[in-house]
């Protein structure tokens, strides 16, 4: 029940002064749902509390990062330890080493690799050292697919097939992006066009394998396939951006799922994010030496970074690997995801109400559509006025899923049965109102 004064409403009218749009970053602003942003107090597990005391399950976790839950002890402790000890050097520490050694040892595709502070950087490094690798130009990247907000890859398809892509963000350039072709998620006669047409002067391609920024949308197997083989015929290199599917949808990240069904499978470059900073900003991307040895100071690719490998940002990194990597962890997250997508898709249709739902791993995705979408025209289908229903529905009975219908959900290990039990009681509540009559 909403108390009198709704203390989010006032704190989002103070934030209107300072901060534009009240948010640091555009989604938390509620434009696509409506109705006042929860600004947190705190978090603990699988929950948070807004500025009125209401708790929510969170069904976010940070966009993502926190797969072990809010405060897990062990993180709470490396973290505390880590600040005591130092907050930034601009010097190297072990931890940094070690860090490294630990996501390599759980993404064996990358030899080496270098951290730094967001998915953003980390992405935008990884185009420009593809580049400084091959020197080559162009890169191909998805349309619905997000890599952070680097100028080269804020871009959506143009009006002609394998055609430079126009700009999304004002402040961009034309020539900014005229080496950035955007094709359909899926497609594969398309991008063997795309290759056929410009293959020598094609220097990556960037991908993420499970699109979590258009909900929940799996690349094919034989999307997949083609991907590598013709990167591979022509000389360019696959990045994989794994900031959000990274240790997040099986321990090895989404490569190793693919990499079940294409014996062999590896990308050249893998971005990292999210999931391997625990909740603090860190990231990373890494691949085969040759390629890595491409960077300063040993080669000419230029990047740095005054907070890059920040001890407490590592420690907490650390921590929460060393907890996901524990026998048993991915199970029982998964079967948790499961359940949850499995009460929903029930729910849905036990009202008749068209609804269609994926996971792996911790990630999970839901459409009002009949059958999962496989590019980003078919995501722009779902239903967003009754999106925006259940948005609200779900808030008003405490339970706190991205504010967008073209966001995924991540689940954590602090969720328990009950709260997945829960979760699914209230939206049969709200696919009730919702049904088509
Ligand atoms: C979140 C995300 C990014 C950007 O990471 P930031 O840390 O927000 O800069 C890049 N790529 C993907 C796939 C993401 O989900």
């Amino acid at each position: 029940m909403k108390p009198n004064t709704d203390l989010n409403e006032s704190l989002m009218a103070r934030a209107r002064q300072v901060i534009p749009g009240g948010v640091n970053s555009p989604v938390r602003a509620f434009r696509a749902v409506g109705g006042t942003p929860r600004f947190v107090q705190r978090a603990q597990g699988q929950y948070f509390w807004d500025a009125n005391g209401q708790r929510y399950i969170d069904y976010i976790g940070s966009w993502g990062p926190m797969i072990l839950g809010h405060g897990h002890p062990a993180v709470l402790e490396a973290v505390q330890k880590a600040a005591t000890e130092g907050f930034s050097f601009g010097a190297p520490t072990e931890r940094e080493i070690e860090l490294a050694e630990e996501i390599l040892s759980l993404v064996p595709s990358m030899e080496m690799l270098r951290l730094v502070s967001s998915g953003t950087e980390a992405g935008m490094t990884a185009i420009r050292l593809a580049r400084g690798a091959t020197g080559r130009s162009r890169i191909i990247k998805f349309e619905g697919c997000y890599h952070g907000h680097a100028d080269a890859l804020l871009v959506k398809a143009g009006s002609g097939l394998a055609t430079f892509g126009n700009p999304t963000s004002a402040g961009v350039p034309p020539e900014v992006v005229q080496h950035t072709m955007v094709l359909e998620y899926n497609n594969v006669a398309q991008l063997e066009e795309a290759f056929a047409l410009h293959g020598k002067d094609i220097a990556g391609l960037i991908i993420e394998p499970i699109a979590g920024n258009m909900n929940f949308v799996r690349a094919s197997v034989e999307f997949t396939r083609r991907c590598r083989e013709l990167c591979t015929q022509h000389g360019a290199l696959l990045i994989y951006d794994e900031v959000m599917t990274g240790c997040r949808v099986a321990l090895g990240s989404a490569q190793s799922v693919y990499a079940k069904q294409i014996p062999g499978f590896e990308p050249d470059l893998t971005v990292m994010g999210k999931v391997i900073g625990g909740g603090m900003p860190l990231a990373a991307f890494g691949g085969k030496r040759s390629v890595m040895e491409q960077l300063a100071p040993l080669g000419p690719v230029y990047q740095a970074g005054t907070l890059s490998g920040n001890p407490v940002a590592t420690a907490c990194g650390l921590a929460t690997l060393r907890e996901i990597r524990k026998p048993g962890f991915f199970d029982d997250l998964s079967r948790k995801t499961h359940a949850l997508v499995d009460g929903l898709k029930n729910a849905a249709a036990a009202e008749g109400l068209p609804f269609s739902a994926d996971c792996e791993g911790g990630m999970f995705g839901f459409f009002l559509l009949p059958e999962l979408p496989h590019n980003y025209t078919e995501v722009m289908k779902s239903d967003s006025g009754r999106f925006n229903l259940l948005f609200h529905g779900l808030l008003d009975r405490g339970v706190y899923i991205a504010p967008a219908l073209y966001e995924a959900g991540f689940v954590s290990a602090a969720h328990t049965d009950e709260d997945i039990a829960a979760t699914v009681a209230a939206a049969k509540e709200i696919f009730k109102e919702l049904a088509p009559k």
